[in-house]
């Protein structure tokens, strides 16, 4: 088995979710009392929002690239970083690395190509939702994106640095995030991309009759089947 890095703290609420996924993917795959092979880097997230706020991306590259650096050095065999929104670096990170950076929109591009859908909405932080790093990745992968309009991504935004990332999961927050998921269907998404990493603690497929892609679960899967030299099949 290779050993896992992770990089998290982007926030602890999901990387939480993440170290439970893998052990749990493992578990399954091994039985046994297999767990999984891994180390994680772990942010204070107040210092790396700030980075964001600011709009300082060249500074949160660097400290992106100084974790994964660390975990290679000290034995990961593959590297996560364990959110949707620090992906906008992956090129830099991967390029800084001789192990393989496992991409989350790369993951979630496959599942959704899995199903054959070809338009998606987007749901995740104003930074994943505006900025191109994240739509040009699916689009490279023949998937076209749709987001929320201005006012709904704004919430979306808000929800998940004011409730989401700091453990609170309120339902009216819930029904706002369903609303703005009917909105996208009626653009036309086949399916919703759950894009932030703490989506998934508030949103689940009980709550829409369209698929979800679970960006946290399609990671870490991806992370284990890497792991595991194997195709991993749900
Ligand atoms: N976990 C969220 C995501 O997947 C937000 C964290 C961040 O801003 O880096 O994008």
């Amino acid at each position: 088995m290779k050993t896992i890095g992770l990089i998290g703290g982007l926030s602890w609420e999901s990387t939480v979710d993440y170290y439970r996924l893998i052990n749990t993917l493992i578990k399954e795959k091994l039985g046994g009392l297999h767990s999984a092979k891994c180390q994680m880097y772990s942010f204070d997230f107040e210092e790396i929002v700030a980075l964001q706020k600011s709009g300082n991306w060249e500074k949160a590259t660097e400290l992106m690239v100084n974790a994964a650096k660390t975990l290679e050095n000290s034995g990961a065999d593959l590297v996560l970083i364990c959110t949707n929104t620090m992906h906008k670096m992956a090129p830099e990170v991967q390029e800084a690395l001789s192990v393989p950076l496992i991409h989350i929109a790369e993951a979630t591009a496959k599942s959704i190509n899995g199903k054959g859908l070809k338009k998606v909405g987007l749901l995740g932080t104003k930074f994943t939702m505006e900025h191109d790093f994240y739509k040009d990745i699916l689009s490279k992968n023949g998937i076209s994106t749709v987001i929320p309009e201005e006012k709904d991504r704004q919430i979306v935004h808000d929800v998940i640095f004011n409730e989401l990332c700091k453990g609170k999961f309120h339902s009216d927050s819930k029904e706002k995030y369903k609303d703005i998921i009917n909105k996208l269907i009626a653009q036309g998404a086949e399916g919703i991309i759950l894009g932030c990493t703490e989506i998934p603690l508030l949103i689940t497929e009980k709550d829409t009759d369209i698929p979800l892609f679970n960006t946290t679960y399609l990671h870490a899967k991806e992370a284990v089947a890497t792991a595991l030299e194997t195709v991993l099949t749900h």
